[in-house]
């Protein structure tokens, strides 16, 4: 109530009837006494005035004692003391005291002011009457000469307690217009809050989370007008939660349902959200508000983590949790600044890629002994045998070579999968790596009569890496280009490139053409069938690089031109 709207404008109100109140009393009071004396004055005037012809002959007479008793006698009549003053101010008579023992007028206001404007009123409290009185004095005059001063009074008791009669009856009609006044305004001030008190405790309601609220006005006034606007209100607001309640609902059933392990990472990186399969990864129900390291401790999670916060980028690694692998994506919302971490089990899928590796291993070895077999007894039926066999064996030896080669390459290719990043990490000097490998080249370069150039910047820092792998890579890459070159030459140059070096082979060849550009890393993917088989390709070479180049967190790229020549240029850390 204290702050209400009810108690500011009631109190208000009631303030402004009081001031209100309380100047009509002080006003209408002041009037009434002013008006009182005025007339009083004007009557004593007109006494005065009426005395002055029985007053004037005895005081040319110089008869004192008659005029005293003059004045004592009309004072008693008309109930008004008068008093005759000479010029001086010596009290000539006086109605109700001796005038002997009356000391000098000379000084009295009315006096002063009869003498001066011709009229004297004053009230005053009389030290001869100890009372307050109103005095009127008039100059009694005899050629253009004041010889006396004739001087009315009245007590102003009787004005006193006529004023205070005025004043109670005043007040009390006061107190009844402000009473009336006030029980009106309370009326209309409870009729005008109850609508608003009304509407305060539907919206508490709402506010609570009851949309079933209604708040239903008498009326056509604004208030009404509101109400109206409050119900539509919380009937939207009704279908609008219902609406978001079935969607959070059917939200949760999906995020609880799929069976990805999904959980959000605040910015200090506590799990704010988490569905079931998250805890059954992480073997804990109790997780929320943990930090992610406590729940899942992998040092390779951490560091993905750590790095989406660090770069605010996006990232997927494989993890091995518990005897399970798991594809683990963790994306940063930059508006929020939360990491969604996502964990797909992937075991299944590997443990394919590990029985068709296993599989692709196990048939190379198989096929390895018999092939040696095949090519061996090929090789003696080219030296022995009569023309016709001879031709034979050596399509039969061309194949089997063939073979081989893809036998090895798959051998190859498992070996590195399976190994993956657990790769040898060695310090590799490229310039000798360089060298060795441009030996096995010698001869085929001098066959096909191709210029070779190494170009190698001073001080190429050694990388770490394995050192068999990055062999193989050049090989492959050199092998390709001296493969599919048939004029020009072949450079191999070897730079540093920020914090990376960089080895780029350029032959001027046949090229690849656009559209291939994309695939040629792609295993058994070969541009040109028959010229690939002839040259004893097996469409595994290109796969080989490009996995030795990631497995060093590397990157290749390549650029053609048609029987122009091509570029591959890798880049590796150092
Ligand atoms: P292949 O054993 O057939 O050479 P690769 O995987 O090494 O298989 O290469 C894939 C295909 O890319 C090749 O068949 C060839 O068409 C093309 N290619 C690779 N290197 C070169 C090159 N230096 N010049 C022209 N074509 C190339």
């Amino acid at each position: 109530m204290k702050h209400s709207i009810f108690s500011k404008i009631f109190g208000s109100y009631v303030l402004i009837v009081f001031l209100l109140s309380a100047l009509i009393l002080f006003f209408s009071f002041r009037v009434f006494k002013n008006f009182y004396i005025s007339s009083i004055t004007d009557e004593l005037k007109l006494l005065g005035n009426a005395l002055e012809p029985e007053v004037t002959p005895l005081l040319e007479e110089k008869r004192f004692q008659a005029l005293d008793a003059l004045v004592k006698d009309s004072g008693s009549k008309i109930k008004t003391r008068i008093t005759v003053i000479d010029p001086q101010g010596a009290v000539l008579a006086d109605s109700q005291s001796d005038p002997k023992l009356m000391e000098n007028h000379r000084n009295r206001p009315e006096i002063i002011q009869a003498l001066t404007n011709g009229v004297g009123s004053f009230s005053r409290y009389s030290t001869t009457i100890k009372q307050d009185m109103l005095y009127v004095a008039l100059p009694v005059r005899k050629d253009e000469k004041t010889i006396a001063i004739v001087r009315l009074s009245v007590l102003l008791k009787d004005l006193h307690n006529l004023l205070s009669i005025l004043q109670k009856e005043i007040f009390k009609s006061a107190l009844i217009i402000m009473l009336i006044c006030l029980i009106g305004a309370f009326i209309f001030l409870k009729s005008l809050t109850r609508p608003i008190k009304k509407l305060n405790s539907g919206l508490q309601k709402v506010a609570s989370g009851d949309f079933e609220t209604k708040v239903f006005l008498k009326g056509k006034d604004e208030v009404k007008q509101l109400a109206d606007s409050f119900n539509l209100m919380t009937d939207q607001i009704k279908s609008l939660f219902a609406e978001l309640s079935f969607q959070k609902e059917n939200l949760n059933s999906i995020f609880t349902s799929i069976k990805e392990g999904f959980a959000v990472l605040d910015e200090k990186g506590r799990i704010i959200l988490s569905n079931e399969s998250f805890k059954k990864i992480a073997q804990n129900k109790l997780i929320d508000e943990k930090l992610y390291w406590e729940v899942i401790r992998d040092l390779k999670f951490g560091e993905l983590v750590k790095t989406v916060r660090e770069n605010k980028r996006n990232l997927s690694e494989e993890l091995e949790l518990n005897g399970k692998f798991y594809l683990c994506s963790a994306t940063f919302l930059t508006l929020r600044d939360q990491i969604v971490i996502v964990f797909s089990d992937i075991t299944e899928t590997k443990n394919m890629e590990k029985i068709k590796r296993d599989f692709v291993v196990n048939v190379s070895h198989e096929l390895r002994t018999p092939l040696t077999a095949i090519k061996g007894f090929a090789e003696t039926l080219e030296e022995e045998g009569d023309e016709n066999a001879k031709t034979y064996a050596e399509v039969i030896k061309r194949n089997t070579d063939r073979l081989i080669n893809i036998v090895q390459d798959l051998l190859l290719l498992s070996e590195l999968e399976e190994k993956g990043s657990k790769l040898e990490s060695e310090d590799v000097n490229l310039k000798h790596l360089a060298d060795n490998v441009i030996r096995i080249f010698k001869s085929r370069l001098t066959e096909k009569g191709l210029d070779f150039q190494l170009n190698v910047e001073n001080g190429l820092p050694v990388i770490k890496g394995d050192l068999f792998r990055l062999e193989q890579m050049l090989i492959n890459l050199l092998d390709n280009a001296v493969k599919y070159t048939e004029k020009g030459k072949i450079v191999l140059a070897l730079k540093q490139k920020n914090k990376t070096v960089e080895i780029i082979v350029e032959d001027t060849g046949i090229g690849i053409p656009q559209e291939h550009l994309k695939r040629i890393f792609e295993r058994f993917y070969v541009v040109d069938k028959s010229r690939s088989k002839k040259l004893g390709g097996t469409g595994l070479g290109l796969s080989i690089v490009k996995h030795i180049v990631l497995s060093h967190k590397g990157t290749i790229v390549v650029e053609s031109s048609l029987a122009k020549g091509t570029t591959f240029t890798i880049m590796l850390p150092c």
